[in-house]
């Protein structure tokens, strides 16, 4: 069959969901045997988000293939299990170098460079990047932004083209929001009806509305607005707020969101979506009573985004664990020696987080000293790791003035240094340690039997490493070194034995957890807090 594109824009306001709403439709088309890939498109400059902080654009994502990646590829992998690449996100940024590297050749022979056609033809020619490997029924491409914002017109412009070109094998799904006024008591919508004026105003009409909303829409409003938009009263489809978002793949089958498409683009389908095991996993969700309490040490802790994957990969572990998660975020930049047992002994297992830079370390060395005193099950995920170092660095080892060369380039214990390879490197832009690398376990450690392998491949974002001249030292006194990269011999995972669960990971397993394969290492963390609870 043909390649089949489908668009998912979003107006009236960001933050609706689009990623949630291309995953679900992506997954479901998914379940009835269809192949199905997501990309996202974001009309920023930036080339990639790896240089924006969290607080602009939440937690960087990274694919196998080493791409600094907007989070809402993260719920692409989490609902499809499939693995995105490079390709499956491209900004502005991407997109003009790309056009201005090709005028620098000399490839336009002499024409004037304009948005039309030359930027929107590259835009184009990455949408259907994927497309053209020949590998995917559909492909579901996510425009990033508000319809109506300057910054996104090429990319609309660019759907609008594709839209001709691509005749019946092509659907455009628009996302709204329809508020609830609240001293009315009314629904309203008027700001989906503009937003479709203004997708309508550019050149493309919508086939879907998705209509995002606290409360019921009825079905008379919704005729209604199919009429004002001319779309047809059955592609009007409400996303209500639900207790998770691994429930809106059921809430968009309930109204044949997959099937509108499928029709609308004359795909035949024979199966109907199998989605058993995702209904076991919602089963266990319900059903699950007792509660596992988990604090994520950080320094982000007022933003729900900036530790994305590690959130649903222990929502996803404690729910196959049948455990409600309830998970505290503890400031590292307030931890102290006086309010750390306070805050961290009612908790049944600590994650240390990741990051950069100074601000808040200190707490991060206060949380994990308890953590190793009082036996808590801990995992130290890559500055996370690191921290766990360079404690046990400091009150085990007696180094006391142990650091990190990135905290401290002076320290005279840098038992965590620059990787060797980094030194040359002054750009920050997709230049650290990036992408899955080989990873080769100790027999007998927690990983191992986690794993149930010895040899793994895992993600990573890092420009400093485990300094292997300490290796000895931290061996000696109890600190084991049980995951090395087999080519580099690079330090990939920590672990002290004699505890009942404390590892420390320089890669982020958080990223390949998926609903339907949670990572078999947050599994056994889980399982740790959860029989740490119990004693
Ligand atoms: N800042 C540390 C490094 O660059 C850790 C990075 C991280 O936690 N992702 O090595």
């Amino acid at each position: 069959m043909d390649t089949k594109y489908i668009f998912v824009t979003g107006g009236v306001v960001s933050s609706l969901g689009k990623g949630i709403i291309s995953s679900s439709l992506a997954m479901l088309l998914q379940s009835r045997g269809f192949k199905v890939t997501i990309q996202k498109f974001d009309p920023y400059i930036n080339i990639d988000p790896g240089t924006l902080n969290p607080y602009e654009h939440g937690e960087c994502y990274v694919t196998e293939d080493g791409h600094e990646a907007d989070l809402d590829l993260g719920h692409y992998e989490r609902f499809t299990n499939i693995r995105t690449t490079r390709s499956n996100n491209v900004t502005t940024g991407r997109i003009y170098q790309s056009v201005i590297d090709k005028e620098r050749r000399g490839d336009y022979l002499g024409k004037t460079v304009q948005i039309i056609p030359h930027i929107t033809d590259e835009i184009k020619r990455n949408v259907k990047l994927l497309g053209n490997t020949g590998k995917f029924d559909f492909v579901i491409t996510e425009i990033g932004g508000t319809v109506g914002d300057i910054e996104s017109l090429p990319f609309i412009e660019s759907v609008r083209q594709l839209r001709w070109e691509l005749g019946r094998n092509c659907v455009c799904i628009h996302l709204t929001y329809v508020p609830y006024i609240r001293a009315a008591k009314e629904l309203k919508t008027k700001p989906t009806q503009h937003s479709v004026k203004q997708l309508q105003e550019v050149g493309i009409q919508p086939d879907i509305l998705v209509l995002r909303t606290e409360k019921e829409i009825p079905a008379d409003m919704r005729r209604k607005v199919a009429q004002f938009c001319n779309v047809s009263p059955d592609a009007v489809i409400q996303s209500i707020d639900v207790p998770t978002i691994y429930e809106v793949p059921i809430k968009m089958h309930e109204q044949h969101l997959d099937e509108i498409v499928l029709a609308k683009t004359q795909t035949q389908s024979v199966n109907e979506p199998d989605m058993s095991r995702w209904n076991t996993f919602l089963g266990k969700l319900k059903s699950a009573s007792d509660v596992v309490k988990i604090g994520l040490v950080g320094k982000y802790v007022e933003l729900q985004d900036a530790y994305k994957s590690i959130n649903e990969a222990l929502f996803q572990c404690a729910t196959y664990e049948d455990h409600k998660l309830d998970l505290r975020y503890i400031s590292s930049e307030k931890l102290t020696d006086a309010n750390v047992e306070a805050q961290l002994s009612e908790m049944d297992g600590i994650i240390v987080a990741p990051g950069f830079g100074q601000r808040g370390i200190e707490g991060k060395f206060v949380a994990l000293k308890w953590c190793r005193e009082h036996d808590m099950p801990t995992f130290g995920i890559c500055l996370g790791m690191q921290c766990m170092v360079i404690e046990y660095a400091r009150n085990v080892l007696n180094l006391k003035e142990a650091n990190s060369t990135e905290m401290d380039p002076k320290t005279p214990y840098n038992v965590i240094d620059l990787m060797e390879e980094q030194k040359s490197i002054s750009n920050l832009g997709g230049t650290m340690r990036l992408g899955a690398y080989e990873c080769h376990l100790t027999e007998g450690s927690i990983p191992a039997k986690a794993y149930g392998t010895l040899d793994v491949r895992e993600r990573h974002r890092h420009r400093f490493e485990f300094n292997n001249e300490y290796r000895e030292m931290f061996e000696a006194n109890g600190m084991k070194c049980v995951g090395e990269n087999p080519e580099t011999h690079l330090v990939e995972v920590v672990e002290v034995p004699g505890l009942k669960w404390f590892v420390g990971t320089q890669y982020h397993p958080e990223y390949s957890s998926t609903v339907l394969n949670p990572h078999p290492l947050f599994m056994d963390f889980v399982r740790a807090a959860i029989e740490n609870k119990k004693k």
